[in-house]
């Protein structure tokens, strides 16, 4: 119980840990002892530079917890590291550790499950369960690094959830890992994936953040894109490209696009021309030329959907279409194929066992 009303320690900007020093006695400069070693997966108490009173005196009012491994799986072909971290309070998350020659690049997860509902999707198929806070969307970063002992270079939240259904815990997450002072990964290395929440998107563009944003898009109309993505009933396409449109001209960060292909569903030659067509119209205004990338994707097959991946014809002639109306297109390299769950699969699969 009283563990909860603890502040935790992961979740505090620099500014935040000086005050409470000094708000207990004790000089600034002990933030910036304690700060990076937090980052870096070291627990407080460990750090013995700070003296045996005010550790204790942390110990009082915070609490400092890194999710813990309980799973993992690792690619014997491509290395892929895939994690199911357990959180304080026992709820699970998943994490994937990739391996490129640019460096390792983690997905991590944002909420406890997700309430988007997107048809085709495993994570969403119990709801959303919580947010994660800003300490635990950091702490998925340095626990995997730690467990790891390699660096990381890169993160897109691309894992279970809606980052921008969870707005002011990922702000914050965003903040303190480009920190100077703790993990320090410049924004330039971070993505972030929506499935169009246009009044987030708008916020977003407001934030001088240099990140990339991704947009799952999976449909070029209302029709198609409303049978499998709930929340275009929300927010429809038109709607959606235009603050696609809006953000790329406030940031100048152009966005990529996500297309899950889906056998019968959206990977028609027609819904091609039809996808080539709204992105031109709306992204190369005459005003704004918003240099276009589509990643596509043939669905991971989850039990529960009934979706099957697009046949490979299918997929080419998708990606042959784009590329002849000047959209870049690229098949997404299916990474860890032998530990592949999709995403969300790893938590539905210890669910389902309890
Ligand atoms: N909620 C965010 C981020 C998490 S999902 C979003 O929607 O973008 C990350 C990406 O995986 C999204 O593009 C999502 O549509 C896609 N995705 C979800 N389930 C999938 C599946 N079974 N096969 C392929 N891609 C999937």
């Amino acid at each position: 119980m009283e563990q909860t009303e603890k502040r935790e320690l992961l979740s505090l900007a620099p500014s935040e840990l000086e005050a409470w020093m000094l708000s207990v006695g004790e000089p600034k400069y002990r933030a910036a002892q304690l700060f990076p070693q937090l980052h870096k997966g070291v627990s407080p108490d460990e750090v013995t530079t700070l003296g045996k009173s005010l550790r204790q005196k942390l110990a009082e009012s915070f609490s400092y917890h890194l999710p813990v491994v309980e799973q993992k799986l690792v690619s014997s072909l491509d290395g892929t590291v895939k994690y199911l971290f357990a959180l304080a309070d026992g709820n699970c998350v998943e994490s994937v550790v990739m391996r490129y020659d640019h460096g390792n690049t983690v997905c991590i997860s944002s909420q406890v499950g997700c309430r988007m509902g997107c048809k085709f999707c495993a994570s969403t198929i119990g709801g959303r369960v919580r947010d994660l806070t800003p300490g635990e969307l950091l702490g998925q970063v340095i626990a995997a690094q730690k467990d790891l002992g390699e660096r990381i270079s890169n993160i897109v939240m691309m894992g279970i959830g809606e980052p921008l259904d969870n707005y002011d815990n990922v702000l914050r997450f965003l903040h303190l890992v480009t920190c100077e002072q703790g993990l320090n990964i410049g924004a330039r290395h971070i993505s972030l994936s929506t499935c169009g929440l246009v009044d987030r998107i708008l916020q977003l563009s407001q934030e001088a953040l240099a990140i990339t944003l991704s947009v799952s898009l999976h449909a070029p109309d209302d029709e198609t894109r409303s049978a499998i993505m709930p929340i275009n009933n929300r927010w429809g396409v038109d709607e959606l490209l235009d603050a696609c449109r809006v953000y790329f001209a406030r940031t100048g960060r152009r966005i990529s696009f996500e297309y899950t292909l889906i056998a019968g569903k959206n990977d028609s030659p027609a819904l091609a021309e039809k996808l080539a067509l709204v992105l031109n119209r709306h992204l190369r205004t005459r005003e704004e030329t918003m240099p276009i990338h589509v990643n596509l994707i043939p669905v991971n097959e989850v039990d529960e959907t009934g979706f099957r991946r697009s046949g490979k014809a299918a997929v080419a002639t998708f990606a042959k279409v784009l590329e002849s109306r000047g959209i870049r297109a690229t098949v997404r390299r299916k990474l860890g194929a032998d530990i592949n769950a999709a995403c969300g699969q790893l938590r539905r699969n210890r669910q389902n066992q309890t």
